[in-house]
């Protein structure tokens, strides 16, 4: 775990700026990636109504050290880039330094953390003003978020309805899932459960977001995608989980794609899998998929949109890449073993 420092203003410069959350799934996505950043291997979400009263995330991450617990709700304050030229090299998800600062901004935020010492840390939020005290906790960090837009109703008129709201915080939820299969996930709505993953791997996240029809007609992949042999580091790695074309969707939108760790909504990458199913996939129809592509960060600019959403790819042979795999693992699974694949 590295401390949290005050960014340099030359490297805030360099930052995307951002107004970030303008709905509850926004500060759904910074905690979620807060946690993946703090090495979690169990991610809990849970939100009330349409998150504007609650959005809550326990994580049982590295958590903070009690001093500093109250920095991390600061400005332009991160433990996640060190001096100018880092934000190149960057390989968490975060580095901005904005999000709980945004989030306190709009919202009453307690952030309880434990960085595994024998008490935690309580700091809270509430209209500018910060106050911290001994929490008990057990190593990990929970942040709750509540009232949120209560200074800003134009934005809270903007939202949709209960379940709307809801439904765009569980489409981002299962694709962190889908993509970070080894971490468990569960998400719940007024109390109850919806969905949970066990972190064990893509088949069973599958059978957590989706049903065993998904998860049973599907096939693991992992290749090298730069001809490297691998183990240098340095490498293009593409893998993740393909469902058989028995198993179709009207729409891309179950084409989830990854770069580095973050799952993205880039049309580019979903068509290029899609690609790689080629004419198996019958008309109009498109697959479920989870796809990863991992490479060295200097690779991939993930700077280019305030909420991160798009990549560009220093070099965009990727996508060639990407749909000569999908068709390979393709060629080689045993599609028959699904019955009933449609040609
Ligand atoms: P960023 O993620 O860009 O660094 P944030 O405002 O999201 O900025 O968080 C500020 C800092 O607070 C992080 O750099 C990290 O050190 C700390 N932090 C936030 N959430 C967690 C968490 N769940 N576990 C451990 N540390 C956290
Ligand atoms: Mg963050």
């Amino acid at each position: 775990m590295t401390r949290i420092r005050r960014l340099d203003p030359e490297t805030r410069k360099e930052i995307a700026a951002g107004e970030v959350i303008t709905r509850p799934v926004d500060a759904v996505r910074e905690l979620v990636e807060n946690s993946l950043d703090a090495d979690a291997s169990h991610i809990e979400v849970a939100v009330d109504g349409d998150g504007t009263d609650l959005v809550r995330v326990r994580d049982d991450g590295h958590g903070m050290r009690r001093e500093d617990a109250p920095l991390a709700v600061e400005r332009h304050t991160t433990s996640k880039l060190t001096g100018p030229g880092d934000i190149e090299r960057v390989s968490t998800l975060g580095f901005r330094g904005e999000a709980l600062p945004s989030i306190a901004h709009v919202a009453d935020l307690t952030v309880t953390t434990n960085d595994g010492g024998p008490r935690g840390t309580r700091v809270r939020v509430r209209d500018g003003a910060v106050e911290t005290e001994t929490a008990g906790r057990a190593r990990g960090t929970t942040v709750e978020v509540r009232d949120l837009f209560h200074n800003r109703p134009a934005r809270r008129k903007h939202l949709g309805s209960a379940k709307a709201e809801f439904a765009r915080v569980s489409k981002l939820l299962s694709r962190y899932a889908l993509c970070h299969s080894d971490t468990r996930f569960s998400l719940s709505h007024d109390g109850r459960e919806t969905f949970s993953t066990p972190g064990s791997g893509d088949t069973d996240a599958l059978l957590g977001v989706y049903d065993r029809t998904v998860a049973g007609q599907s096939t693991t992949f992992s290749f090298a995608a730069d001809g490297s042999d691998g183990g240098e580091g340095n490498e293009t790695r593409v893998d993740g989980v393909l469902c058989y074309p028995s198993v179709t969707r009207a729409t891309r939108d179950h084409v989830h794609v990854a770069v580095n760790g973050r799952p993205l909504v880039d049309e580019s990458l979903r068509r290029a899998v899609v690609a790689g199913y080629g004419s198996l996939l019958p008309r109009g129809r498109a697959p479920v998929a989870v796809v990863r592509v991992t490479l060295p960060p200097e690779s991939v600019d993930h700077n280019v949109h305030p909420a991160k959403a798009e990549v560009a790819f220093r070099d965009d042979s990727v996508y060639a890449r990407v749909e000569q795999g999908v068709r390979d693992a393709l060629s080689t699974a045993d599609l028959r073993r699904s019955g009933d694949v449609a040609m």
